[in-house]
């Protein structure tokens, strides 16, 4: 297990999309934030990163709708994520639990390869045992679309599972890929439940109860992913923490205050999806402000709770979940 108590109010972030920006901007830098123009710029960078505390950061990789969504994509995500981050001694890449392990001992930033969305593996059982090969560790089934195996939230048909959506949920179990439930419709996701024998996550997902965007959980859904000891990835998109026009960090209050009356306070992590919104939580624009975030957590319920929230429940998951 993990050491995490020794390292007060380190974060651990479960989501973010700089893969995406940089797989269509491959001159922006991530290792430092003053080197990229400021309409241009990335929220997650080496340099808000530290200044943010992290321990862990889990990089998605993102094929935009507007280009066809095929193997090569992919692979070049994860070249850009070893040449452009982890090609920085500061990173650690997670693939195993010693590998975690080995990263906080070092004081290192866990790296996490993830994937949103399993369009570019065409469907080809293949493509996915070498995308796990290359280190994917956690998979999205969809984005907001369809695609081969399941329905996104947007589809109008507002469908399951696909015959091969199954059978990758019974191949990702054999491999140990985990798998994400955020984007899905609310019929895949019950039909994954059913189909699923391990923990899922929804890695940036709030709450619908408090805020009713398709994008965030009903109160059974964060019932189910509790039953199965999976996690629930707070996020920062305005939208998805308050129906108002503007979005406050305070307003991730009731977000937390929920999940946590429905049985979540050893389930609910962190998932930014910074440099995946347009739009930002006023006092969370970049990694950097994420002190403002705990700050909140630790006066509203202090530091064993935030703790949790903030690292230990995200650490505690990988430990037990990830391959030795
Ligand atoms: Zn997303």
């Amino acid at each position: 297990m993990t050491n995490a108590s020794a390292r007060p109010g380190k974060i651990a972030d479960f989501h973010c999309d700089v893969l995406g920006k940089l797989l269509y901007s491959p001159e922006l830098n991530p290792l430092d934030s003053s080197a990229n123009p400021a309409d241009n710029s990335l929220d997650v960078t080496l340099d808000r990163q530290l200044a943010g505390n992290y321990m862990l950061q889990a990089y998605a990789i993102y094929l935009t709708e507007s280009k066809p969504k095929t193997i090569y994509p992919l692979l070049r995500s994860i070249d850009l994520f070893r040449e452009k981050i982890l090609s920085c001694p500061e990173y650690e890449m997670v693939r195993s639990k010693s590998d975690l392990e080995r990263a906080v001992a070092q004081g290192k930033i866990a790296a996490l390869l993830t994937l949103e969305g399993a369009d570019g593996l065409e469907g080809d059982w293949a493509l996915l045992r070498n995308v796990y090969e290359l280190g994917v560790r956690i998979l999205g089934l969809t984005w907001n679309y369809a695609n081969w195996a399941a329905d996104g939230v947007l589809e109008p048909r507002q469908g399951g599972l696909t015959a091969k959506g199954r059978e990758l949920v019974r191949i990702s179990k054999e491999l140990g890929l985990l798998l994400d439930v955020s984007h899905l419709t609310d019929t895949a996701f019950w039909e994954l439940v059913e189909l699923t024998e391990r923990p899922l996550i929804a890695s940036h997902s709030n709450a619908r109860a408090i805020c009713p965007h398709h994008r965030n959980l009903t109160d059974d859904q964060i019932r189910a992913l509790i039953a199965l000891d999976g996690r629930i990835g707070l996020t920062y998109v305005p939208y998805f923490v308050t129906d108002r026009k503007e979005a406050y960090v305070k307003d991730l209050l009731p977000h937390i205050e929920h999940i946590c009356s429905l049985g979540g306070e050893n389930h609910l992590m962190l998932g930014s999806d910074f440099d995946g919104i347009e739009l930002h939580v006023n006092g969370l624009r970049h990694a950097g402000e994420v002190g403002n975030l705990r700050e909140m957590i630790v006066s509203a319920y202090g530091t064993s709770f935030a703790e949790k929230l903030l690292n230990e429940n995200a650490l505690r998951f990988l430990s037990k979940n990830l391959p030795e």
